[in-house]
């Protein structure tokens, strides 16, 4: 294998920052490690999931580490591990427990639908993972049944309350807005933050993914939601941090928790996007709502260099767009499902 000198501490490389063409610090990459995903939420599966990639065109855990590493090296700090629901992917823990070894990376954290976190926070915690988000959309047992088509709310929660005894703090709870499905919902989990340390942040439903359902009505603006809690009791802005991301964060006074709010259309955040994506097909994006990719596997499997490998990192991320268009209509979706992009 070709291997690139890993930066060292204290080295001239080791504080090496990925600029785009429009001076953005890409430092963040978001790697789905696998299309699968043992629910079938209406917004991102239809129900008999996606047809599958097949196991040749999905990377092996070898090419993951490599491209991980490869871009660790050029810069990125942040590596977040998502799906499809990547826990359902043989031998998750022990690829990012390599994964997080890589020299000079700041973090690695986790997307998941919480369905098999109960089973494998302890793990998850003891190889170094510290933050996790849990896509949650609904805290009612038929609601629940009805988006995700499985009855898991419970083993959800589990999860949640097993992560939370094992040490993970925040666990953000993300919550999908969809009017007619769960605007009843918005104050009752905002309220959770009220006693239990946890920061739900509520995400702007997007057009993403040929035939999902779709449509400007059932997306709630992040400001409309703001506004449901604000009737409740008065949110107060709380300080930002870097692992908030694109979310804007509040607290209402004296709350274990916070309340955050994720603008994609209504107020997108593109000035400050730091992310670039890989898919589980090993497809390089770097912009969620654009459909342009650059096949990133197809090198890997031409028995490229790490500098070639480096080098089509680093043009991927010279030509991210300086704003995804979809508020302006011209693009109405991105054509993959989330589910195959990771979120
Ligand atoms: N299976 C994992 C999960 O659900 O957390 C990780 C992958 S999932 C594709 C990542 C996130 O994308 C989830 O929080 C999900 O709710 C969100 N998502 C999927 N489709 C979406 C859409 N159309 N608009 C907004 N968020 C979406
Ligand atoms: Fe699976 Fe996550 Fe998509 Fe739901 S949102 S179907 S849990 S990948």
């Amino acid at each position: 294998m070709h291997r690139q000198p890993i930066p060292k501490r204290g080295s001239v490389f080791f504080e090496m920052k990925l600029k785009d063409n429009f001076h953005r610090i890409i430092d963040y990459l978001r790697i789905s490690v696998t299309d699968r995903c043992n629910l079938r939420c209406r917004y991102c599966m239809p129900e008999a999931g996606i047809p599958s990639m097949g196991h040749g065109s999905i990377m092996r855990y070898e090419e993951i580490l490599r491209v991980a590493r490869v871009a660790v090296g050029l810069g990125i700090r942040k590596i977040r591990v998502t799906g499809g629901e990547p826990l359902v992917r043989r031998g998750i823990t022990e690829f990012m427990r390599q994964v997080i070894q890589l020299p000079g990376l700041r973090e690695l954290t986790l997307t998941t639908n919480g369905v098999l976190l109960e089973e494998k926070a302890q793990e998850l915690y003891d190889l170094g993972v510290r933050r996790i988000n849990v896509s949650l959309d609904t805290l009612t047992r038929e609601k629940f049944a009805h988006i995700t088509r499985r009855d898991l709310l419970m083993t959800v929660m589990n999860g949640i309350q097993k992560a939370s005894e094992v040490g993970f703090y925040p666990i953000k709870i993300n919550v999908v807005a969809i009017r007619g499905f769960n605007d009843d919902e918005i104050l009752d989990f905002a309220r959770i933050t009220e006693k239990h340390p946890l920061h739900v942040r509520f995400i702007e439903y997007m057009p993403i993914g040929d035939g999902m359902a779709w449509s400007a009505d059932c997306s709630i603006s992040a400001e409309e939601i703001r506004s449901v809690i604000q009737r409740y009791r008065p949110l107060e802005p709380v300080a930002h941090y870097n692992s908030d991301g694109p979310a804007q964060m509040f607290a209402f006074v004296g709350a274990a928790g916070r309340v955050g709010f994720i603008s994609s259309l209504s107020n997108s955040f593109c000035n400050s996007c730091n992310r670039l994506r890989l898919t589980a097909d090993g497809k390089l994006r770097n912009c969620l709502f654009s459909d342009e990719e650059t096949d990133l596997l197809a090198l890997l499997r031409s028995s490229a260099t790490d500098e070639q490998v480096a080098e089509m990192l680093t043009r991927c991320i010279r030509s991210k767009p300086a704003n995804h268009l979809i508020h302006t209509g011209r693009i109405r979706t991105c054509h993959r499902s989330m589910s195959s992009i990771g979120g």
